[in-house]
């Protein structure tokens, strides 16, 4: 049975065929660089010993440091984090992050434990990392992924400092922190932001809506999300403010339908009381979650794990866009399925990568150490403020307080950020269209999007004189 590092290894190799490099080239951009696996004891409550098995893998040293999430899942396997580290390696060329590829993984079921054990276990990890030469600003810069968030991050980061002191950028190894510990405003939305601004970019286009037979615009686009985590819900409340309905939402107990439309925040905090998502006031029980995917809509938003889209089931699937919120959600057994159907994927290495795009921008502050825009935003609010009252005596006109305050008004970090990551997304999309355009060949975006970054890692190596 092939495992989740083959399945994207075969995904490279069909794009790599749209490409014209030596083999020994694409054989060292696809293989993964190294893999420290490690195990260690924690004392439980109860006082009793459990060992801990744990992963980092480093997939590309083409740029440095490298960069990746924690997840913390029962289900963590070693291969699984190679793969998700070789995504990170494309998903960070394609949106011009420059930073290889890594991933880690703790093989845990977070519920299980108390929150004095998980802090434990982060600590712990975090040191063992850091023993290896595996963690560091320049280095390796972990993040939260599927089971970690803001917390394991704040935890990690007073680790390194501790193991490390006396390093200006010490806050620069890990992101993802919280923004009193160094954290950028911002980063939390991030990937559901970013995967918005992929949705409302490929919606935009005419050429690609009217094959689905749909309007352009997200304007009353019928969304189903897999998975209320911290991407399924951001995408879903970003999506539903720009005009989508949210259909149906999908968790491990079940799912829930409601074709007038749910809200991402009141389902939450129905299920962070009652335990789940099931009984939602005004939505019908789906008891079995899987059947969710595969009710009629117009966008799928898989915001879980890798391998939900399987050659089993893709034949039932009804939707007409497939928004890769989660990493590697479509097996390439799916693949040739969606496009003989129509439907059109828009690829997890594109956009998801809000949050890594964001997390970069974290990287830059801690290395800076100077919050965006404290040093402009006043300047440019007196520009702005200058140039209106240019308008007022040029034209007569008289701005009332409010006008006046709404149009000069320099920027805070959180719209530096949301600006810097819409451009990024844009600016990235318009790249794959741009190369599926050229190649007539290439079968869709994902594979668009892997010769992209097999074009950008390719000309990195040669760059370091590695290949010629
Ligand atoms: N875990 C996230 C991902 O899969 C974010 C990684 C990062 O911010 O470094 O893209």
């Amino acid at each position: 049975m092939s495992n989740f590092f083959d399945e994207v290894n075969r995904t490279f190799d069909e794009a790599a065929k749209f490409t014209e490099y030596p083999q020994g080239l694409l054989d060292q951009i696809r293989c993964c660089n190294g893999v420290y696996r490690f195990d260690f004891p924690i004392r439980r409550a109860d006082g009793t010993i459990e060992v801990i098995h744990a992963w980092r893998a480093e997939h590309s040293h083409h740029k440095m440091p490298v960069k990746g999430g924690i997840r913390y899942s029962p289900e963590v396997y070693e291969e699984e984090v190679m793969a998700l580290a070789a995504l990170m390696t494309y998903k960070c060329a394609i949106v011009d992050v420059p930073f290889g590829g890594a991933k880690g993984g703790i093989r845990i079921e977070p519920k299980d434990y108390t929150v004095d054990e998980l802090e434990r276990i982060t600590r712990r990890y975090t040191h063992e990392l850091v023993k290896k030469g595996f963690i560091g600003p320049g280095i390796d810069v972990p993040a939260p992924d599927y089971g970690t968030g803001e917390r394991e991050m704040a935890w990690i980061a007073d680790t390194y400092q501790a193991l490390v002191p006396g390093h200006l950028d010490a806050m620069g190894c890990v992101t993802g922190k919280p923004v009193t510990q160094g954290g950028v405003r911002g980063r939390r939305e991030a990937t559901g932001r970013g995967l918005f601004f992929a949705l409302r970019e490929a919606c935009a286009h005419p050429d690609l809506m009217a094959p689905l037979g749909l309007a352009t615009g997200l304007d009353g686009k019928r969304v189903i999300v897999q998975g209320l985590g911290n991407v399924g819900y951001h995408a879903a409340k970003f999506c539903r403010e720009g005009g989508a309905v949210l259909v149906a939402i999908a968790e491990r107990e079940g799912a829930i339908v409601s074709a007038k439309g749910l809200h991402e925040d009141e389902v939450f905090q129905h299920r962070k009381t009652t335990g789940s998502i099931l009984d939602f006031p005004g939505a019908a029980n789906l008891r079995d979650t899987a059947a969710a995917l595969e009710l009629e809509c117009d966008v799928l938003l898989p915001a879980a794990l890798e391998g939900v889209f399987t050659a089993e089931n893709a034949p039932r699937i009804q939707a007409k866009i497939i928004l890769e919120g989660a990493n590697g959600p479509t097996t390439p057994e799916a693949d040739p399925i969606f496009r003989q159907k129509g439907i059109l994927v828009i690829p997890d290495i594109y956009c998801n990568a809000g949050g890594v795009t964001v997390s970069y921008f974290e990287w830059l502050k801690n290395l800076s150490h100077v919050r965006y825009g404290r040093m402009s935003k006043r300047h440019e609010q007196a520009n702005e403020l200058q140039m209106l009252r240019a308008i007022e005596s040029a034209t007569g006109k008289r701005f009332t307080d409010a006008e006046r305050a709404e149009l000069a008004r320099g920027p805070d970090e959180v719209d530096l950020v949301n600006s810097g990551l819409e451009e990024t997304m844009i600016t990235a999309f318009h790249a794959l269209l741009e190369t599926k355009r050229s190649h007539p060949g290439i079968p869709d975006l994902r594979i668009a999007a892997f010769v992209n970054a097999i074009h950008k890692v390719a000309r990195s190596y040669m760059e370091l004189g590695i290949f010629p």
